[in-house]
């Protein structure tokens, strides 16, 4: 309702620094967009590779040049000339072609965009007095996903900072679940059992490390964190997950939740979703599925087949900044019985008073494990909402093609050996490896590659191990990479790989 009176004539000397309904505040909001936007097209119409090659300690200096803060303040456009080489042109182009090494993906357009709105409203979703249109946003955005992902009625889902924050969720209410049904205690309340060295957690050992780190954070120790084999495929090794089972049951030990890993973070392999569930269920775990990468194919028209079975865990991790191609961050966490979320909420007078639930105000603080939490619902909203499902699902599609087609390119290749022929999702596991008289240690020789290329900015990819081998890693998220795009990295690596074996490095 609007009080129809106007605040024109009250000038402060801050209206300059706010947006609001005062005309130099208006002024300034508009002046300074328009000044972002086009230095950021200046940046980026010259970003011609993925990095500008300095070192971490020119890095560092530059920035620490602009690390001083004036009495009167400077004007957004003199800043932005000052921050243009430290920051701008320093930052790694993740939008490039040739980027392509961790999970990190180019943002979407509508994405970018919405990360302004958001930055304007600045609502908080913790309680519904904080973000009045946000808060139901937010809910439909969770609505769409349960049924995106096949979920009944009774689930409920909250978004979250991303994978870190939604695997320690799963597993914490997977932990109070548990102790609720075994012993009829507490946790909340209590805080962890007589026996809670008994407990157990099952992942294989392609999980992602915030399984131990949760383990260790939810006061159970990376002990409690039994790592099952994993097949040829990476995937979660049936009869080993059988055999741990056994052995626990033997000693006495307490198995309650088993993590499958939906796209591992190296080689995106998915776990047997079907088998697994069927024995947590048997065996009475709780089955939480890490699709923090692997979700990205809800949205696919050729590989959602994949997720056969993922609308059968009890909770699930999904990550949006990933194959979802949002700015960092955003993510959810879904649970396929909301009652569960009852083992995080807490009633704060101030906040979410009990009061409000009987009168149907929605807080979400009551599902989250943060307070003051960002609006980041909206500019997935918003990317599905302008780039629509079907042209979503063929970007996904897109780069699993890009990825067979750079798999079947670096099998024909002498000198590299690939580790993953049939990538399941989007990356490429292999090391440069070639016959030599003289002695080469390949560890170092990869390592040195990756480095350098980084260092030249020629391409940007990943190194990992395994096995105690030095691999190198591309994770093919940009549905503009092209298939050039790989040939020309592949005769990078080549050429640099030759030079440095010349220059005598990784000799031994
Ligand atoms: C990225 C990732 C995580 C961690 O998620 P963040 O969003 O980085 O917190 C967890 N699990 C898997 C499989 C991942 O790929």
């Amino acid at each position: 309702m609007s009080t129809g009176i106007t605040l024109k004539n009250k000038k402060t000397a801050f209206d300059s620094f706010f947006l609001h309904q005062g005309g130099e505040g208006l002024a300034a909001f508009e002046k300074g967009m328009e000044q972002v936007s086009n230095k950021l097209k200046e940046v980026y119409s010259d970003t011609g590779q993925p990095f500008i090659g300095k070192t971490p300690s020119e890095i560092e200096k530059e920035i620490a040049g602009i690390m001083h803060f004036s009495g009167e303040g400077q004007s957004i456009q003199e800043v932005l000339e000052e921050i243009e080489g430290p920051v701008l042109r320093n930052s790694l182009h993740i939008s490039h072609e040739k980027s392509m090494a961790h999970l990190h993906c180019p943002p979407l357009l509508p994405g970018i965009i919405g990360e302004c709105i958001i930055g304007t409203l600045n609502q908080s979703m913790d309680s519904w007095d904080q973000s009045t249109a946000a808060t139901y946003v937010e809910e439909g955005m969770v609505d769409w996903l349960k049924e995106t992902v096949g979920y009944p009625e009774t689930s409920d889902g909250v978004f979250t900072s991303g994978g870190t924050q939604s695997n320690y969720m799963g597993l914490l209410l997977a932990r109070d679940s548990f102790c609720d049904k075994h012993w009829g205690h507490n946790v909340q309340k209590q805080g962890l059992p007589a026996d809670f060295q008994r407990l157990r957690i099952l992942c294989s050992e392609d999980a992602h490390f915030t399984v131990k780190k949760s383990a260790s954070q939810l006061g159970l120790g990376e002990q409690a964190v039994i790592t099952v084999k994993t097949d040829e495929h990476h995937r979660m090794c049936l009869n080993d997950v059988q055999a741990v089972l056994k052995r626990l049951e033997e000693d006495g030990m307490l198995p309650f939740a088993l993590v499958a890993t939906c796209g591992t973070t190296d080689f995106g392999s998915i776990d047997p979703l079907p088998e697994l569930d069927s024995i947590a269920e048997k065996k009475g775990l709780w089955f939480h599925v890490d699709a923090a990468f692997g979700g990205g194919l809800l949205l696919s028209h050729s590989h959602r087949d994949k997720l056969e079975n993922l609308e059968k865990a009890d909770s699930m991790t999904i990550d949006f900044h990933k194959l979802f191609y949002q700015p960092v961050s955003c993510g959810a966490f879904m649970v396929k019985d909301r009652r569960h979320f009852r083992f995080l909420s807490h009633h704060a007078d101030y906040l979410n008073p009990e009061k409000d639930e009987d009168e149907g105000i929605v807080n979400l603080v009551t599902k989250s494990t943060s307070t003051t939490r960002r609006f980041d619902a909206l500019k997935l909203y918003l990317s599905l909402k302008t780039v629509g499902l079907e042209t979503f699902g063929k970007m996904i599609d897109r780069t699993m093609v890009l990825a067979s087609y750079a798999a079947g390119y670096l099998a024909g290749l002498d000198n590299i050996e690939l580790k993953n022929k049939h990538p399941e999702i989007n990356t490429i596991i292999f090391r440069y490896q070639a016959e030599t008289e003289i002695g080469i240690d390949f560890n170092e020789l990869n390592r040195a590659i990756q480095q350098t290329l980084l260092h030249e900015g020629k391409g940007v990819f990943a190194k990992t191990s395994i096995d105690g081998e030095t691999f190198l890693k591309l994770t093919l998220l940009n549905p503009r990479t092209s298939e050039e795009d790989i040939h020309e990295l592949m005769d990078e690596i080549e050429k640099t790989a030759i030079q440095l074996m010349n220059g005598g490095l990784a000799r031994v």
